[in-house]
């Protein structure tokens, strides 16, 4: 492709926001280039996240079953035994197949994939090198970086990142995760389950603290019950580095005590930021917000005519699947039909065991609102399939309209609770009542069944408890 080549549009960053941005845009006729810094396609999700993340929990939680589970079930396999650096390649090698599939979707699409820094020169010029790359719209899908905390010197060796978490070369005595949330539960657990003490200290009085109130309660006791420690409403004030690991300074919120912990490793997980570093945004005038994000207006597109963006680097939850809904619905936009997200339909999910998900308003969201809502719950211990499986933690809680029965949200702690959500998100995008999922015919012996009690318990006329 020559210099001359006018693109319909240009995308940077191949991460999920991008790399689907540019296939729907290709699909639609565009012309398109996908530009990304890194040798590999994929981003953050592919490479350094969603996916490594996946295949370390995998395959620790099928020791932790083989050690702790199976002689229940009357399988005996002797004591097993596990191989750090297989657990590594496995992860690794999902990866690389991963990305391969990623570069492969672009070559069949036609896409031009742009290897290099991009940067915004113009509304209608990203810089690669020394290639001007000209276009008639950009899309700026740059993801975001690990949030720092000051006095925290990350190694990627000692402190880590999540990056960093998911290439430890031996199990740590003693780790410590600062943050309760999503990467610390996560990658907490895999290495909790490989034979890690686990301390996770909180700065809130909760962990997962945006996720509904019971969610954040059931979890803390499943994970304590598992052998994590945790620390809430305490903070790190120090960490200093020593030839064995990691002295941490806490203190505990409002004036408490402080007291220290020494790690092995420490984990940062306190959140991400969006990521705009080498972009140009201040040269060609695109705005950000007072958390660096870039503003968007409904239709993705900044203040710059012409320059859009999406996924972590805008407002809204980071979460994979958001940013490829959002890359999908901007290149049909772009193209000239019309789009829309329903961001009150994005689940989330914590891939723990069991898993937590999540979508729509939580009770204590409900509540702040003064929404009128009635909440029906069912507990996986009451279903017959969750006690053939061993897997009897947790409950299905469903939060209806009071007056017209509409599903505003679910919340569920237990086993494929990641799956479980996904037909409450259909019942929500259909702007369907609890009822609707009461009355439809849900196959038995199933873990859905538990949604469907939840959906009757919300009349008061659950069937099994
Ligand atoms: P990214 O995936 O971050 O991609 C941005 C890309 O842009 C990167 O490849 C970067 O190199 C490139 N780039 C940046 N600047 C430039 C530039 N100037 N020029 C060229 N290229 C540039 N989400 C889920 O939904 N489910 C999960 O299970 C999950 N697990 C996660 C686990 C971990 C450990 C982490 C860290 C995140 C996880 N996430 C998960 C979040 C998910 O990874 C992000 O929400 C998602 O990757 C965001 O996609 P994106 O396309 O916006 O950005
Ligand atoms: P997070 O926002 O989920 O959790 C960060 C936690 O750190 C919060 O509980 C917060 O209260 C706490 N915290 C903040 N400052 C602190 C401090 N100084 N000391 C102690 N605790 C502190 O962020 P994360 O876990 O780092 O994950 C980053 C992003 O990646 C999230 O937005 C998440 O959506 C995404 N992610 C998603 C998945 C998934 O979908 N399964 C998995 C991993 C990451």
């Amino acid at each position: 492709m020559s210099d001359q080549t006018i693109y319909d549009v240009v995308v940077i960053g191949s991460g999920p926001g991008g790399y689907v941005c540019a296939i729907r845009a290709a699909q639609l006729g565009l012309k398109v280039a996908c530009v990304e810094k890194d040798n590999v396609l994929g981003g953050t999700c592919s490479n350094v996240g969603c996916i490594p993340s996946k295949a370390l929990l995998s395959v620790s939680e099928k020791y932790e079953q083989a050690t702790h589970q199976f002689a229940g079930l009357g399988i005996e396999v002797g004591t097993p035994k596990f191989n750090l650096a297989k657990m590594m390649a496995h992860k690794d090698k999902v990866v690389a197949d991963n990305t391969k599939g990623i570069t492969f979707l672009l070559k069949k699409n036609k896409i031009d994939h742009v290897v290099g820094l991009g940067e915004i020169v113009a509304a209608d010029t990203v810089k690669v090198g020394p290639t001007l790359l000209k276009t008639k719209n950009i899309v700026i899908a740059t993801g975001s970086e690990v949030t720092p905390l000051a006095g925290i010197e990350v190694d990627e060796k000692t402190i880590v990142t999540s990056t960093g978490a998911l290439s430890l070369e031996k199990v740590p005595g003693h780790m410590v995760v600062i943050g309760g949330g999503v990467i610390g539960l996560e990658l907490g657990s895999v290495w909790q389950r490989l034979g890690a003490k686990v301390t996770v200290v909180e700065y809130m009085d909760r962990i997962l603290p945006t996720m509904d109130g019971d969610v954040s309660k059931e979890m803390k006791k499943i994970f304590a019950k598992q052998g994590i420690e945790f620390k809430l409403s305490t903070k790190v004030a120090k960490a200093e580095k020593t030839k064995q690991g990691v002295n941490l300074t806490l203190e505990a919120a409002e004036g408490g005590k402080s007291e220290t912990l020494t790690a092995d490793v420490v984990l940062l997980a306190i959140g991400r930021r969006a990521y705009t570093k080498g972009l140009g945004l201040e040269a060609v005038g695109v705005k950000t917000d007072n958390r660096g994000r870039v503003e968007i207006d409904d239709h993705f597109q900044t203040n710059v005519k012409g320059i859009y963006a999406i996924g972590d680097v805008v407002r809204g939850a980071m979460l994979a699947h958001k940013a490829e809904d959002e890359g999908v619905v901007l290149a049909e936009i772009i193209a000239g039909q019309s789009g829309h997200i329903n961001y009150d339909a994005i689940p989330g999910v914590v891939y723990t065991h069991p898993e937590a998900a999540s979508v729509g308003k939580t009770e204590e969201e409900l509540k702040a609102a003064g929404v009128a809502y009635k909440a029906g719950k069912f507990p996986y211990m009451a279903n017959g399939r969750a006690r053939a499986m061993s897997a009897t933690d947790g409950f299905v809680k469903i939060l209806a309209d009071a007056k017209t029965d509409r599903v505003l949200g679910c919340h569920i702690v237990g086993a494929e609770a990641g799956t479980l959500i996904a037909e409450v998100v259909s019942v929500m995008e259909f702007g369907g009542s609890a009822e609707d999922i009461a009355r439809t015919c849900h196959a038995h012996p199933t873990l859905n069944e538990v949604v469907k009690e939840a959906a009757l318990a919300v009349d008061n006329r659950a069937l099994h408890i």
